[in-house]
């Protein structure tokens, strides 16, 4: 699908939140409070936060018919950092979050604000000069958080922020290293970051050991994602799979940024908890019929797909 130009942040300015009891809303990073991300806003109290994936139902907790406000740092703040997080607790002041309800979308080419997966699809057809076919309509039932979903997205067309993007769009000096940070030695590209690198390429096979299935591996993100449906009959049980798939992409990411920003070990088990924890959690946010226990999804997350 190709976009006019100035459109990278299509379906994010598309999407509000509207936040109940935060329990879809992650605190620091999606955009639900005075149309800018907390993170940035205050990027040096997010930098501090040892809390950055939290909803914002897990930053805090009713006590008493009172919510309040639970942070921690990865060290004391100082004086001018106390004095910003006095500004957010003000500005947080504002909010209270509802007991019982989930956090919805709020979507913007819907007259009535409500996010449907077909107008969602009608507004980007509408905006395409190319459709994408299968891939992105399949993409929009896929239970995964928004922002994961917006990230695919991005992935799909190639303009999430590898090495080789930042240079294309002359956000790097020409001569900055280019290379791969997991292996060091490929440029860095989506899908050789995501998809063929070795590193990559053996979280995947966790990942699909973990399942019980020996595959080929496609190094073309959208074919790559349709794979999944493959051994998958109902369209319940191709939303699993593909939850699976957007949180091992997610989880690929997020271990890219950590090696490069703060230097992390990759772990490939570690990892692989991390895929299994998340995408259990997301199913059982979002997924009426999904109600195995993480050790169940752990250990038989083929048999559970396949008995729903
Ligand atoms: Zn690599």
């Amino acid at each position: 699908m190709c976009f006019p130009q100035g459109n990278d942040s299509w379906f994010e300015d598309q999407l509000r939140r509207k936040v109940e009891q935060g329990d879809d809303t992650f605190f620091w990073s999606d955009v639900w409070l005075n149309n800018l991300k907390l993170s940035e806003r205050f990027p040096r109290l997010y930098s501090l936060s040892t809390q950055k994936e939290h909803s914002i139902k897990e930053m805090g907790s009713w006590q008493i018919g009172t919510w309040s406000w639970h942070f921690t740092w990865r060290r004391a703040l100082r004086d001018f950092e106390v004095e910003l997080f006095n500004q957010l607790l003000n500005i947080l002041q504002v909010f209270v979050p509802s007991a019982n309800t989930s956090d919805k979308w709020i979507w913007l080419p819907n007259p009535e604000g409500i996010y449907t997966v077909h107008s969602a699809y009608a507004s980007l057809l509408a905006l395409s000069t190319n459709t994408g076919g299968d891939v992105f309509k399949s993409l929009w039932y896929v239970p995964s958080p928004s922002n994961v979903l917006a990230f695919t997205w991005k992935m799909f067309h190639d303009r999430i922020q590898t090495r080789d993007n930042l240079r294309k769009r002359q956000a790097i000096p020409s001569q900055s290293d280019l290379r791969c940070p997991f292996c060091v030695s490929q440029e860095e590209t989506s899908s050789h970051l995501l998809f063929s690198c070795p590193l990559s390429w053996n979280v995947w096979m966790a990942c699909y050991k973990w399942f019980g299935f020996y595959t080929v591996l496609p190094k073309d993100g959208k074919e790559h994602f349709l794979q999944h449906i493959y051994p998958w009959r109902s369209n319940s049980q191709k939303q699993c799979a593909w939850v699976v798939w957007t949180a091992i992409i997610w989880a690929l990411w997020n271990l890219r940024n950590g090696s490069i920003f703060r230097n992390d070990q990759l772990d490939i088990d570690k990892v692989l908890d991390g895929i299994q924890f998340r995408s259990w959690s997301w199913l059982r946010g979002r997924k009426k019929d999904f109600h195995c226990s993480l050790y169940e999804w752990q250990v038989q997350p083929a048999l559970l797909i396949a008995a729903l």
